[in-house]
């Protein structure tokens, strides 16, 4: 059954947790800027991230492969299993990020780069492209999905309160803001989730997302992978772990 041709009914869910900080402005972006190339060519970097090696690149808390446990668990509504897998991918992301978020700084990241020639832009309410710095993106995401999730009219948790029709619509644009942040975190910040050996859990939940977000055509690859010219880092995993069979093609 196809996730964004259905639209089923809401069930009661858990509440939910504590709003963050009010809306910021600006709109959130599918853009991607790319820094000027090198004068030189660019040979392929020596150096691999940590994230691709052995044994970071197996590290999981689940053993065998990410599908069965992303499939439709039998009598729940497609919708009630997305909004609630969302939430609950949310929710994981947003506690990693609040523990390397003192290492993640105007300074340190002073844009959303999650791949050597790869920074995200944000759209602004003028419907400019604009680089932030990270942590300021990222918190205008984490804000915009906290305050989606808490609209009833959005992810209704109320029985007898139906998805709207662009419940899809939202939830993929949720996914592939959700997927920058993950990105950003491979690339600028994995020397942190080494240091708290947090790398299983967070390749697991990583793993987790992309499983759920292709069962469910929440994600295009072209997003996962990035343009030739400016690759998500991150997205390299999603080849190694279909190699690992932790993955489907
Ligand atoms: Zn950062």
């Amino acid at each position: 059954m196809s996730f964004l041709n259905s639209i089923g009914r809401s069930m009661q869910r858990n509440p939910r947790g504590p709003k963050r900080s009010p809306t910021p402005t600006g709109q959130s972006t599918d853009n991607v800027s790319i820094p000027p190339q090198p004068s030189s060519p660019s040979s392929p970097s020596p150096n691999k991230p940590l994230y691709l090696c052995s044994p970071f690149v197996e590290a999981a808390l689940v053993k065998g492969n990410f599908k069965t446990i992303v499939v439709l668990p039998k009598y729940v509504d497609i919708m009630e299993w997305v909004a609630v897998n969302v939430y609950d991918f949310y929710t994981n992301l947003n506690e990693f990020y609040g523990v390397i978020t003192e290492h993640c700084t105007t300074q340190s990241c002073p844009t959303m780069a999650a791949g050597p020639q790869l920074n995200y832009t944000w759209i602004n309410q003028d419907r400019k492209n604009v680089h932030l710095p990270a942590p300021t993106y990222i918190d205008y995401v984490m804000t915009w999905v906290q305050n989606l999730l808490d609209d009833e009219a959005v992810f209704p948790t109320k029985a007898g309160h139906d998805f709207p029709q662009s419940f899809p619509a939202t939830v993929k644009h949720v996914y592939r803001q959700l997927l920058r942040v993950f990105a950003h975190i491979y690339h600028a910040h994995y020397n942190q989730i080494l240091h708290l050996r947090s790398e299983p859990h967070f390749n697991s939940l990583f793993a987790h997302f992309l499983a759920f977000g292709r069962e469910y055509e929440l994600l295009d690859i072209k997003e996962v992978k990035g343009a030739p010219q400016a690759l998500v880092g991150a997205g390299m995993l999603w080849e190694k772990w279909k190699e690992l069979g932790i993955l489907d093609g």
